[in-house]
C-alpha cells in the first residue's frame, strides 16, 4: 500500500507529464497520496433545480436549467466581460465571465439546453451568475447527482481544462484502483473509543459522500486525526524536553518578594494576578525550565506580575531581565519599577541602545559582576557584548513585538537557560495557542482591576471633526488627556492618509489653551522621552503619536483615543491602542474616525471593535477575518498551518479531544513503543515537512 501511496501522480490513468506538472506547481501534489489528502472544500446540493423566477442574491450555489438567448461583449480592459443571458421559462439571468472569453464562446452555443451551477450576486443592480459551471444538459444526469464536491483549482488549471470537476474525475479514477480498503491508521482501540469512522470509509465518503450525515462522520475522523498527529507530535516534544532540560530551582521566596508584598505593593492584587503568581513560583521550583506564556487583556495588570515573578529569582540569588520591544515602554517600566521597589535595595538598571558611552560600560560591568539585580532592556540586551552574572529569569513583555530569532538569543546568555516567561496582550485565541505553542504552559489573566469600565467605542465619520474636537473640548475641561493617533508621520505623494505632521500642527491652533506633546518613531529618543514625560505628568494634555505608543504606555488619566484612518489599522492593533485608554476610573472613549467608504473588511473591523472590548472575542473575530496565516505572531513564527481539512477557529472542541487524548498517551508511554500505539509511532515518523519544532519559539 505505501509504495501505492507514494507513486508519482503523473502515473494516474488522465493525468500525464503536462498536468502533473500543473498540479505539482499549483497544488503541491505530486503523488497519489497527496491526491487522496486534496479534500474538496466544500459540497454542493446539485440534486435541485431553481427556477430563475426565484433567484435572489443571498442564495449559496444553485443550480438552473435553461438556454443561452444571445452573447454580449461590454466594458474595456480589466471592466471588460462576457454576458449571456440565460433564460427558462419563468425569467431571464446574466451570466457572466471576465476571463477566458474565448474559449467559452467556442464551446457554448444560443439555443442548446444547458445546466448552469454557480453562486447569485447582484452587480449593477441586476442578479447574475460569473464564472458558472456549465453543461449540456443530455450529458447531466440529474436525478444521480446529489452532494457534489468542489475542489479548488488555479485559473491556471481551469485554463487547462482541470477544473473542479476534472479533479473529482481523477480521484474517481484514483479510488476506482484501490479495491481492497484503505488500511486503518489510527488504533483500532481510538477509532473505537471515539466512534470514529473507518479511514477507508471516510476517504471514499469525503470525495464521494452519499448523504449529508456520512459526510460529516468522514469529515470528523479525518479532522480528528490531522489534528492529533499534531498534538501527539506536540505532546511527545515537551514531554521530552521537560525530561531533558534542567532549569534553576528557585526553592524560596524571601525577604525582596515578602517586603515588597507588604510595604510596597500599591493595591490588592486581583485574583487572576495571585493565581497566575503561584503558577509561575510552582514552575520555578520543579527543576525544569519554565517556559511559560501569560496572557492578559490590555490593562489586566501583567506588569505587577512579571516584577514579583522578577522579586523571586533576586531572593534566590539571581538576576532578572525584562525585556520590551520599544524604548519608550522599555523607559516606562523602567520608572514604574524604581518607584514600586523604593526603599527595598535593589538596583535597578535600564539599558536600551541609547545608552552609550561610560554609562553603558558601567551598566555592562554591573551586570557581569552580579550587582544589577534586574535589568529593563530592550533588544540592546542582545547584543554580544551584554554578558550577566547570573541570570535566572527573563521576561519578554508584548511577546509578538520579537522575532522567534530574538528570543531564542536569550538563551545563550548562560549555560542553563533562564527561565522565560512571555506576556502578551495580544490574545491568541486558545485554540491557535495550543497548536502554537503547544509545548508553553499558557497562564491567564482573565480579570481586571477592580472598577474599570469597558472603553466606550465609537466609530465616526471624518466629515463629522466639529461635532468630535467638540466632545474632546469637553473631555479636556474635564480635566482629562487626549491622544490622537495617525497612521503616518510625514505627508506622501502616494497616499491621501492622515500624517501626524499636519495634525499636529492643526490640533495645536485648534486645542491652543493646551500644550501638545508628539511622538514617533522618527524622533531622537531624548526628544521622544522629554515629550512622553510632558504627557505623562499632566503638563501637555494632547499627545499626538504613531503606533509607537500602541504596547505599553500607561497614563491612567488619559481617557480618550482618537485613532485617525482607523480602517488601516488591523484589529490587533485597534484592541491595543484603545487600551491606552479606560486605564482610570473615569468613563474612557476611544473614537474610531475613518472616510465613509469602507471595505467590507474595514467595516466589520469597525463593527467588531464597536461591539466587544473582550481581547479574546477580537482575536478570534481576527482570525476569521483574515486566516491563521496572517495572524500576527505565526507568520514570524515560521510554522506553516498547512492543515488538509480542519481549521484552527472552528474545530476548536476537536483540538480539546485530541489534546486530552494526546497528553495522556505520551504520559503512559512517552516512546509509543507500546504494541497498541505501534500505528500513532508510524504516524509519527511519517509526518513529512512537520517538524514542529518549537523549542525556540520562546
Ligand atoms: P498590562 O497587562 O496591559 O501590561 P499594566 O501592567 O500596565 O497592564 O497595568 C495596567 C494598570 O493597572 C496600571 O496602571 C497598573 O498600576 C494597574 N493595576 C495593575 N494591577 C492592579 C490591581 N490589582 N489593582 C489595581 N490596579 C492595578
Ligand atoms: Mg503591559
Amino acid at each position: 500500500m505505501q509504495s501505492f501511496f507514494e507513486r508519482d501522480i503523473k502515473y494516474l490513468p488522465g493525468v500525464g507529464p503536462a498536468r502533473s506538472k500543473l498540479l505539482g506547481e499549483e497544488l503541491k501534489i505530486f503523488t497519489f497520496k497527496d491526491l487522496i489528502e486534496f479534500y474538496p472544500y466544500k459540497y454542493v446540493d446539485r440534486s435541485k433545480v431553481y427556477p430563475i423566477c426565484q433567484v435572489h442574491g443571498d442564495m449559496p450555489y444553485i443550480q438552473l436549467c435553461g438556454t443561452i438567448l444571445s452573447f454580449e461583449e461590454i466594458g474595456v480592459q480589466r471592466a471588460h466581460r462576457l454576458v449571456a443571458h440565460f433564460s427558462d421559462d419563468t425569467g431571464v439571468i446574466d451570466l457572466v465571465w471576465f476571463k477566458g472569453i474565448k474559449y467559452v464562446l467556442e464551446r457554448l452555443k444560443p439555443g442548446v439546453e444547458y445546466v448552469v451551477f454557480g453562486k447569485p450576486s447582484v452587480f449593477g443592480g441586476r442578479i447574475n451568475i460569473s464564472h458558472p459551471d456549465i453543461d449540456p444538459a443530455d450529458k447531466v444526469e440529474l436525478s444521480s447527482m446529489g452532494l457534489c464536491p468542489s475542489y479548488s483549482t488555479t485559473e491556471k488549471m481551469k485554463k487547462s481544462g482541470l477544473n473542479s470537476r476534472a479533479v473529482s474525475k481523477l480521484m474517481e479514477t484514483l479510488l476506482g484502483m484501490v479495491a481492497e480498503p484503505f488500511p486503518e491508521t489510527l488504533p483500532q482501540w481510538i477509532v473505537a473509543r471515539y466512534g470514529l469512522m473507518p479511514y477507508d470509509a471516510a476517504i471514499r465518503t469525503i470525495h464521494f459522500p452519499t448523504d449529508n450525515v456520512r459526510l460529516k462522520n468522514a469529515q470528523y475522523r479525518l479532522k480528528f486525526e490531522e489534528l492529533f498527529q499534531i498534538q501527539l507530535n506536540i505532546a511527545r516534544y515537551t514531554s521530552e524536553r521537560k525530561r531533558k532540560l534542567k532549569g534553576f530551582v528557585f526553592d524560596k521566596v524571601g525577604d525582596f518578594f515578602n517586603d515588597f508584598y507588604s510595604h510596597n505593593l500599591p493595591y490588592q492584587l486581583t485574583n487572576a494576578q495571585k493565581r497566575v503568581i503561584k503558577e509561575i513560583r510552582y514552575d520555578t521550583c520543579t527543576g525544569a525550565q519554565m517556559n511559560r506564556l501569560l496572557q492578559g487583556d490590555v490593562g489586566s495588570g501583567k506588569t505587577m506580575v512579571a516584577l514579583m515573578t522578577m522579586l523571586i529569582a533576586a531572593d534566590n540569588g539571581f538576576q532578572a531581565c525584562l525585556m520590551a520591544p520599544t524604548e519608550i515602554l522599555a523607559e516606562q517600566h523602567f520608572s514604574n519599577l524604581n518607584g514600586y521597589l523604593d526603599g527595598l535595595g535593589l538596583h535597578v538598571e535600564l539599558l536600551t541602545g541609547s545608552i552609550k558611552g561610560k554609562r553603558r560600560e558601567r551598566i555592562l560591568a554591573e551586570l557581569a559582576d552580579g550587582s544589577v539585580h534586574i535589568l529593563v532592556s530592550t533588544h540592546a540586551v542582545l547584543e554580544e557584548n551584554v554578558n550577566f552574572y547570573r541570570l535566572g529569569m527573563v521576561v519578554i513583555d508584548e511577546q509578538h513585538r520579537f522575532g522567534v530569532e530574538q528570543r531564542s538569543r536569550m538563551w545563550t546568555k548562560n549555560t542553563t537557560p533562564p527561565h522565560i516567561l512571555v506576556m502578551t496582550a495580544t490574545p491568541i485565541p486558545r485554540t491557535l495557542a495550543m497548536t502554537l505553542y503547544g509545548d508553553l504552559d499558557v497562564s491567564q489573566i482573565d480579570e481586571l482591576p477592580p472598577g474599570r469600565k469597558p472603553v466606550m467605542t465609537l466609530h465616526r465619520y471624518d466629515r463629522n471633526y466639529n461635532e468630535l474636537y467638540a466632545f474632546v473640548d469637553r473631555e479636556l475641561d474635564k480635566g482629562r488627556q487626549i491622544y490622537f493617533v495617525f497612521p503616518l508621520i510625514t505627508e506622501s505623494e502616494k497616499s491621501d492618509l492622515k500624517n501626524l505632521e499636519d495634525g499636529y500642527a492643526f490640533l495645536c491652533e485648534r486645542f491652543a489653551r493646551f500644550k501638545v506633546s508628539m511622538v514617533h518613531g522618527k524622533m531622537k529618543p531624548a526628544d521622544k522621552d522629554a515629550q512622553m514625560q510632558m504627557f505623562k505628568s499632566g503638563e501637555s494634555r494632547i499627545l499626538v503619536a504613531t503606533t509607537v505608543i500602541e504596547v505599553g504606555v500607561d497614563v491612567p488619566n488619559a481617557s480618550v483615543m482618537v485613532i485617525e484612518n482607523a480602517e488601516r489599522f488591523g484589529l490587533s492593533q485597534l484592541h491595543q491602542l484603545r487600551g491606552r485608554v479606560g486605564r482610570g476610573a473615569d468613563q474612557s472613549y476611544c473614537i474610531l474616525v475613518t472616510g465613509v467608504k469602507l471595505t467590507d473588511i474595514a467595516r466589520s473591523r469597525m463593527e467588531i471593535m464597536t461591539a466587544t472590548t473582550d481581547g479574546f472575542e477580537i482575536a478570534e473575530a481576527d482570525l476569521k477575518l483574515r486566516g491563521p496565516g496572517d495572524l500576527e505572531g505565526t507568520q514570524q513564527s515560521g510554522i506553516a498551518f498547512d492543515l488538509k481539512i480542519a481549521n484552527i477557529t472552528k474545530d476548536a472542541q476537536i483540538i480539546q479531544t485530541v489534546r486530552e487524548l494526546a497528553c495522556r498517551i505520551v504520559a503512559d508511554d512517552p516512546e509509543l513503543s507500546l504494541p497498541e500505539n505501534a500505528l500513532l509511532a508510524q504516524g509519527q515518523r511519517a509526518r513529512r515537512n512537520r517538524v514542529f519544532d518549537l523549542s525556540f519559539i520562546s
